[in-house]
C-alpha cells in the first residue's frame, strides 16, 4: 500500500518509523511519504492559512497550497481498477492505484474497524492533515471529482490538528495488511472482530498478588474455555457497550448466548429468534 501524508508538522509522524509500522516500511509493504504542505506555497512567509469567511474565531486553511498538494498527490487519471501485485522484491514502490483521500476532522464519519478493513483493501491512501479551524471546504470538494475523498472523526472530542488522527487510523489500517502482524490469528478473536468486546486475558503467573487466573483458562478443555471466552466477550460488551450489543444481527446470538446475558441480568430483545 502507498500512503502519502501533507502536514505543515512533519516530525509528529515520526512514530511511523517505529514498531511493527517502522518493520512493515522496512519490509516494503507500507510505503509511507510525509510531505510538507508549505512545499506547495510560494509567498516569502510560506503561509498557509487566512481569516475564515463570516467571521468567528481562528484561521482557516488556504485552499492553494492543498490543491496543488492533492494535484501533486492524486493523479488526475485515475486507474479504475487495482493494477496487478507489484513484483516480491522489496522495497519496490507499487504501482499506483486508485487514489482515497481521507481528511481526519471531527465533523467527519466516525472511524471503525469495518472502516479500517475498507481502507486496508485500498492502494492508496493520502492523508490531509488540517490544523487550526480546517482546510477550505472547496479542496474537498474539488478532489471529489477525481477521487473518493472521506472525512473521517476518530471520536466525538476536538485535537489540535489531524496528525495524531492520522497515526491512529493508519495503526489500526496496517494491522489488516498481510503479513504485518506476526500472528493473524489475532485480528480474528480482538475486540470488534465479531460485534463484540474482548474477554479479559491472563498469563503466568497463576497466582499473583494473591489474584488466581480464572480455573477454566487452566483446565486445559478447550471447548470449556472458548465457551467462558465467549460468556465473557457477551458479559462484558452487555456491560460496557450495550451499543455494540444492540446492533448486532439477531442470528448472531445461539440460545445459551440469550441464558448467559438473560442470566446477567440483561435481556435480549427478540431472544426468541436465536438458534
Ligand atoms: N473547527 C473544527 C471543528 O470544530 O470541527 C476543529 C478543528 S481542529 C482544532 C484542527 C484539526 O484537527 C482538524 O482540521 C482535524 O484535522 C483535526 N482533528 C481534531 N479533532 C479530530 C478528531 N476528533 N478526529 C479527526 N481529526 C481531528
Amino acid at each position: 500500500m502507498r500512503v502519502d501524508i501533507v502536514t505543515i508538522f512533519p516530525e509528529y509522524l515520526s512514530p511511523l518509523d517505529l514498531s511493527l509500522i517502522g518493520r512493515a516500511r522496512a519490509a516494503g509493504q507500507l510505503h509511507i511519504t510525509v510531505h510538507d504542505l508549505r512545499r506547495w506555497t510560494h509567498d516569502v512567509h510560506r503561509t498557509v492559512d487566512d481569516t475564515p469567511y463570516g467571521g468567528g474565531p481562528g484561521m482557516v486553511m488556504r485552499p492553494e497550497p492543498w490543491g496543488a498538494a492533492l494535484d501533486a498527490l492524486v493523479p488526475a487519471e485515475q486507474p479504475a481498477e487495482r493494477p496487478a501485485e507489484p513484483p516480491p522484491e522489496p522495497p519496490a514502490e507499487p504501482p499506483p492505484g486508485p487514489s482515497r483521500v481521507i481528511v481526519p476532522t471531527p465533523a467527519g464519519s466516525p472511524f471503525t474497524q469495518a472502516m479500517a478493513h475498507e481502507l486496508a483493501a485500498e492502494d492508496h491512501l493520502v492523508f490531509a492533515c488540517g490544523r487550526y479551524e480546517g482546510i477550505d471546504q472547496r479542496v474537498f470538494d474539488h478532489a471529489a471529482a477525481r477521487a473518493n475523498v472521506s472525512e473521517i472523526s476518530i471520536g466525538d472530542y476536538v485535537l489540535f490538528g489531524g496528525e495524531v488522527a492520522v497515526l491512529v487510523i493508519l495503526e489500526t489500517v496496517s494491522r489488516l495488511l498481510p503479513g504485518v502482524l506476526g500472528n493473524a490469528d489475532s485480528l480474528v478473536e480482538e475486540s470488534h472482530a465479531d460485534g463484540l468486546l474482548e474477554t479479559p486475558v491472563y498469563t503466568k503467573p497463576a497466582t499473583w498478588r494473591g489474584l488466581d487466573v480464572p480455573e477454566v483458562l487452566r483446565s486445559g478443555d478447550h471447548a470449556r474455555i472458548a465457551r467462558w471466552r465467549r460468556d465473557q466477550a457477551l458479559l462484558r460488551t452487555a456491560v460496557r457497550r450495550p451499543d455494540l450489543l444492540a446492533a448486532l444481527p439477531p442470528d448472531t446470538l445461539d440460545k445459551r448466548d440469550v441464558a448467559v446475558l438473560t442470566g446477567g441480568g440483561f435481556p435480549v430483545p427478540g431472544a426468541d429468534m436465536a438458534k
